[in-house]
């Protein structure tokens, strides 16, 4: 029976660092700031706009919320985003998707001060990252690289499997796993003998999107099983990629869903946005 990689417990230390870090910024002068940006009306984003709201909040992260309606013209989302650019109190600025159709998701992203990129979706960070430079940590997949470390597993010299190539999980995902010297094989849709291809990995991470996606039989015993996806059942149920009650009985390692990889995602970002502010500070601004 796999032990249960606590994804809560992990991002609550990461959290407690983050929060004695802008203690220290604060005794400097600069508390960190956070500008989140969301348009329309799509209620998960706005659950997901919340929690990030009220994680700023803990850890004593100034966070500034810019709802706009479903209507915003390109021009209208790039002029707040290049407002915010030049806003001396932000360091952070994060743009919710999916955006309202009609809106270039990427042409936004271009625009953020990639020193503000607290994401890491901008294409330089997204570059520094493939040098293994990481300005911004991209937040899920290092949340991922951490629930690893916690269960004390070295990534070193293992075979690393990644279901799903996604800019935001499946790329930098296969990346960091690389540079924490992985063999790393990424799987996709077009993927051929995908279950003998995770049926070998030791450490299996799925960004897939599809409830119950990886099976008993796609797992090799002892595996390290990480779930990235957040999917719902046919009850509606929130539930990951993986069928969490197969799978535990072949893992060594499992996270669950909810509570393995979500709660580090937001442990991340406000990390990256104290790393910005840190910057601030040692440039003097
Ligand atoms: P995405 O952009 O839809 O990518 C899904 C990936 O899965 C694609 O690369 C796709 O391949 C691949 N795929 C789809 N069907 C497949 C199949 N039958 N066999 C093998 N590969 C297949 O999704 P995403 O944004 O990466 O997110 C993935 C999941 O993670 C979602 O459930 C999302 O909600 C969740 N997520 C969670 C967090 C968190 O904080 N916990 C953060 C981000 C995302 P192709 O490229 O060939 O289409």
């Amino acid at each position: 029976m796999a032990a249960i990689i606590d994804g809560k417990a992990v991002a609550a230390t990461v959290k407690e660092q983050v929060a004695k870090e802008v203690e220290q910024l604060k005794e400097q002068g600069i508390t960190p700031g956070l500008a989140v940006v969301i348009v329309g009306e799509d209620p998960a984003s706005k659950t997901y706009v919340k929690n990030k709201k009220l994680a700023c909040q803990a850890v004593g992260i100034h966070s500034e919320e810019y709802a706009l309606p479903e209507q915003t013209t390109q021009q209208e989302l790039l002029a707040l985003v290049h407002k915010l650019n030049e806003k001396p109190d932000i360091d952070g600025i994060l743009v919710q998707s999916p955006l309202p159709k009609g809106l270039n998701e990427q042409l936004v992203i271009e625009n953020i001060n990639p020193a503000k990129d607290v994401d890491a979706f901008h294409p330089v960070n997204v570059g520094r990252i493939m040098i293994g430079d990481y300005s911004f940590l991209p937040c899920t997949p290092a949340g991922v690289i951490e629930l690893i470390h916690s269960a004390g597993v070295s990534i070193s010299g293992k075979r690393c499997v990644v279901i799903g190539r996604s800019n935001i999980v499946g790329k930098p995902m296969a990346m960091l796993l690389l540079h924490e010297h992985g063999t790393v094989t990424v799987c996709h849709s077009r993927t051929q003998q995908l279950k003998e291809i995770c049926s070998q990995a030791d450490i299996l991470v799925a960004a897939v999107g599809k409830a119950k996606f990886v099976t008993a039989d796609m797992i090799k015993d002892g595996a390290v099983v990480i779930d990235v996806g957040m999917n719902r059942d046919e009850n509606g149920k929130l539930c990951g990629d993986v069928d969490f009650a197969a799978a535990e009985k072949k893992a060594s390692f499992i996270t669950p869903v909810p509570g393995g990889v979500g709660p580090m995602t937001i442990a991340m970002l406000l990390k990256n946005t104290v790393t910005a502010a840190k910057r601030r500070a040692a440039a003097g601004r």
